[in-house]
């Protein structure tokens, strides 16, 4: 990038909100995802949806890509600048405008924090479900791109869900508001829901309108411990079957309690194969009611130990201890890989056995863990990136996996976005007729390809392209077929 256009942005955000030096550019070289690295031209801090639409009009003109970035929590490698050019950091939009009693609904920038959301929401007595493991820190614009989960989802959804409006603005710099307030609105395509999951691919979003919910006023956990993996997974389909829908069933199996032990020692058995943390809400008498049959399910599928927990605090502990899964497991290893691999939830039980057969397979170390309630399964492999023959087993194992998954009428992705890590995957999901629509919707929204290139759509037919910055700044790129 020249001069004269650095010179053009840096008077568009002011000093201090524009950078280049290598040093400080290195942070928004990599994102959460491991393998994934490219460092950007410059990055820009801007403060305002005009300031934002100035620097797509320059990004556009001068053919620059533009990478939008939150907090950089993805898992899909989906803020890694492939192609340089410039990272857009939402961080300042971070202001609440306005929480609307009457029509249940929050609006904000961007750059809000998920957790601060929450806070801000409760406080009136109402509640924003969608609640990923990154919540402390990942930001809404984030939650919107890459339409987040979290562990409330099976009886509360995503962050689609939830998204009523959208301020967007494309890469002519035009800005757009699409969807509102209106609980009923049929006014042409949906592009509200076109936006969420579109992962920065289509335009840059400034203000999100969220639906809120009453806050549930009462909430229980359960867990329960097994020797068999295939009972766990049992209970699950069994719980639903018996038409109680909790708000949360989180799977870990004994891989991961052992890590996640000796993380937040919480007293955690080891010597079990999997356990199950169930979390229902609903009114006080509804939650014991449906936590008392729970328990009877579990018993009745093989569980060996339940336990309901006396104190909300040991509650709140307990989930504390699954948000923490991928912190813990990421302590092992140099290199933490997680995959989000989702089937039908009556197929569960089969893919937790086809995750443990691939891994034996390829002999790679794979703990799973995730959100049994939507049959999103986070198979993690702790490896190590300088081990090149061990990355090829976890490639050539992640495609297995993938494989599997479709097979079972899964998915290769249920809420980490596909980013640049399953670009080489996708067709497997929608074919090549369904990848030619999108690419066709991309251009009717980015007729330049400026907005994070490289994400969604594979440049080729490669199965993964692992993009390594060295301290020169040269790009290597080393393939995976
Ligand atoms: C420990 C941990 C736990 C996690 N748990 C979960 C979980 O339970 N569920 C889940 O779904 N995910 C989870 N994630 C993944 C990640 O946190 C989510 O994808 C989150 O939504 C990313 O938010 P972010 O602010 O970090 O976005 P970033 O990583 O900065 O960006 C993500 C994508 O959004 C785009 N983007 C960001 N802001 C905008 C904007 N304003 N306009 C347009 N595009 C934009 C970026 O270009 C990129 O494609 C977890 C990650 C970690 C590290």
């Amino acid at each position: 990038m020249d001069k004269e256009i650095k010179g053009q942005l840096r008077a568009i955000v002011g000093d201090g909100w524009f950078l280049d030096t290598p040093n400080e550019l290195y942070a928004y070289s990599y994102d959460a995802t491991p393998l994934y690295q490219s460092m950007p031209d410059a990055v820009v801090m801007p403060s305002s949806v005009e300031e934002i639409a100035a620097i797509l009009k320059v990004a556009n003109e001068y053919r620059i890509p533009i990478t939008s970035r939150g907090s950089g929590t993805n898992l899909s490698g989906g803020t890694v600048p492939v192609d340089g050019g410039i990272v857009l950091l939402t961080t300042r939009l971070n202001q609440l405008r306005e929480i609307d009693q009457e029509n249940l609904t929050a609006t904000f920038g961007p750059g809000m924090i998920t957790a601060d959301l929450h806070k801000a929401v409760e406080s009136m007595g109402l509640f924003y479900p969608p609640d990923p493991g990154s919540m402390r820190i990942s930001t809404m614009g984030g939650n919107v791109a890459e339409c987040a989960g979290g562990m409330r989802g099976l009886k509360y959804g995503v962050t689609k869900d939830y998204i009523m409006g959208l301020k967007a603005v494309l890469p002519t710099g035009e800005v757009i508001r699409v969807g509102g307030k209106n609980a009923k609105d049929v006014a042409g395509y949906d592009v509200t829901k076109l936006l969420v999951g579109s992962e920065g691919t289509l335009a840059v979003v400034t203000e999100i309108t969220a639906k809120l919910l009453p806050l549930p006023p009462a909430k229980q956990t359960l867990v329960a411990y097994y020797n068999d993996l295939t009972d766990a997974a049992r209970t699950v389909q069994r719980v639903i079957t018996e038409k109680i829908i909790p708000a949360t069933m989180e799977f870990l199996d004994q891989a991961t309690m052992i890590v996640v032990e000796d993380f937040a020692k919480i007293g955690l058995p080891l010597d079990v194969q999997a356990m199950l943390i169930i979390e229902q809400d609903g009114t006080q008498l509804q939650v014991e009611q449906d936590i008392e049959r729970i328990a009877e399910i579990c018993r009745a599928e093989g569980a060996i130990d339940v336990r309901t927990a006396q104190t909300a605090e040991e509650g709140a502990s307990l989930m504390a201890a699954r948000r923490a899964a991928l912190s813990a497991l990421a302590r092992v290893k140099p290199t933490t890989i997680l995959e989000d691999a989702t089937v039908p939830r009556a197929r569960l039980a089969e893919m937790v056995e086809q995750v443990n057969r691939i891994a034996k397979k390829y002999s790679v170390h794979i703990c799973t863990f995730g959100h049994a309630g939507d049959g999103n399964l986070h198979p993690t492999c702790l490896t190590d990136e300088r081990d090149q023959e061990e990355i090829h087993r976890v490639e050539q194992a992640f495609e297995e996996i993938f494989h599997s998954a479709i097979a079972l009428g899964g998915t290769i992705t249920g809420e980490h976005g596909v980013g640049m890590a399953k670009a080489g995957f996708l067709e497997l999901k929608v074919g090549a007729s369904g990848i030619e629509l999108m690419k066709r919707i991309k251009e009717a929204f980015d007729p330049h390809g400026i907005m994070n290139p490289g994400k969604i759509f594979a440049k080729s037919d490669r199965r993964r392209v692992v993009v390594k910055t060295n301290a020169c700044g040269c790009q290597h790129e080393h393939n995976h077929a």
